[in-house]
């Protein structure tokens, strides 16, 4: 039986990580700060004498007693509204926390993966995204903070990797949704599918023709897990390369919640990109790996979590 430490496991990717690998009959050890996760991703799992949760500051050491084989490290701050609630902290997880992560998995001699993500590429300027590509990034906008962040963590990943021979994986995950995320969490699908069953308007920034390529938590999921299984240990983007303008995905919502919102419009945020969509023909070669939801069955699963959501 493996071990497997998880950060961030009362997050949305995290406690879906948690769910698959136990599934997988892996020991999990989840450690959170609760600052963005929420504890009822994990209420299932309280007479599960396989999972241990650890209420924890991923930036503060940590001395674990168990032998550990894998650590995801999934902790972060990763809506564009948290991280611009949170930026010092946002820069701290993404450079301290990863830190402490990558010397605990070389104590442990355990392999090491790392969450990272399209905001690498920042607002493109090659599309769709290839991991080849270095982006384009503001340093000192109002998304810096979490960018230059996971940069900083993939940065480091691989200096740990070619230095200390730590047996690293590194994932880019593109835009993924799901049951879990937080009605307050301020992405364009939690935001939509509330505003709709509530029947409050319904906000785009920008004029909505800004694109982005979403992809179902479960597609999401199983690409992680095939990378962490993999030898390779570059970076492998995860994502759905189904590429939709917020408008689109905006009208298909509209389509699925019978309703009569209005819509209104935000500028569009600073830096916010205005294409994205993944070039996964590197996650075809290595892991054998495409998702398979298409976008209207992972939204009805998207909607029917939100309306059973017991707020
Ligand atoms: N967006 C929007 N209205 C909202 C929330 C988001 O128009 O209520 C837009 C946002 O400006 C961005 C896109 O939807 O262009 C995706 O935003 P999200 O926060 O989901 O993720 P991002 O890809 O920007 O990290």
């Amino acid at each position: 039986m493996k071990t497997t430490l998880i950060t961030g496991c009362a997050g949305f990717i995290g406690s879906h990580l948690t769910d698959f690998l136990l599934k997988k009959k892996h020991k999990i050890i989840g450690i959170d700060n609760l600052l963005t996760g929420d504890e009822r991703n994990l209420h299932h799992l309280k007479d599960n004498k396989d999972f241990k949760f650890i209420k924890h500051d991923v930036c503060k050491n940590l001395e674990i007693d168990y032998d550990i084989d894998y650590i995801l490290h999934f902790a972060s701050t990763a809506s564009p509204t948290d991280y611009l609630k949170y930026p010092i902290r946002t820069l701290q997880i993404g450079s301290i926390g990863t830190e402490q992560i990558l010397k605990l998995a070389l104590k442990k001699n355990a392999t090491v993966l790392v969450a990272s993500t399209s905001e690498v590429y920042g607002d493109p300027l090659e599309h769709p995204q290839k991991e080849t590509y270095f982006g384009n990034v503001n340093p000192i906008g109002p998304r810096g903070v979490y960018d230059e962040a996971k940069r900083y963590l993939e940065a480091i990943t691989m200096a740990y990797h070619s230095k200390m021979n730590l047996d690293c994986k590194i994932v880019r995950i593109f835009n993924t949704y799901g049951p879990r995320m937080r009605v307050g969490d301020g992405r364009a699908i939690p935001n939509f599918i509330n505003q709709i069953i509530n029947n409050n308007d319904i906000t785009i920034y920008g004029d909505g023709s800004q694109t982005r390529s979403f992809c179902y938590i479960d597609d999401t999921i199983k690409g992680i897990y095939k990378v962490l299984k993999s030898n390779y240990n570059l970076p492998i983007n995860i994502g759905n390369p189904d590429e939709y303008s917020i408008n689109e995905l905006v009208n298909i919502l509209k389509k699925l919640i019978p309703n009569s919102c209005n819509t209104i419009y935000f500028d569009l945020p600073e830096n916010d990109p205005k294409v994205r969509k993944p070039n996964i023909s590197l996650a075809k070669k290595i892991i054998k790996w495409e998702p398979n939801y298409n976008l209207i069955d992972g939204l009805n699963s998207t909607i029917n979590y939100f309306l059973k959501l017991d707020k």
